[in-house]
């Protein structure tokens, strides 16, 4: 492990960059982070659900998470997975 790691369990404030264990407010300069927590939450929760609808063949659940995690993280990634999952709604019809 180096020192520049940061863990699931840590986030790095958006506005000093100081990386510290999740809290609702920065210990260096005091931004409130309670947002931040609770989208990193939902994060956490919907990539369960949307894993446990793969694995029970639920594609319009797996559809609808993966909508959700592409609004609160628009990766490329997250755009990839959804085309794949319209593709496999479109096939099933
Ligand atoms: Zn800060």
């Amino acid at each position: 492990m180096t020192g520049s790691e940061i863990h699931v369990t840590e986030c790095r404030c958006p506005t000093c960059r100081n990386a510290q264990p999740w809290s609702d407010e920065c210990r260096r300069c005091g931004t409130d982070l309670s947002l931040l927590r609770r989208l990193a939450d939902e994060s956490g929760q919907l990539h369960r659900v949307f894993f446990a609808a793969l694995t029970a063949n639920d594609f319009p659940l797996a559809e609808r998470t993966l909508q959700r995690l592409s609004e609160i993280s628009p990766t490329p990634v997250m755009e990839l997975l959804l085309r794949f999952v319209k593709s496999w709604k479109s096939n099933d019809s």
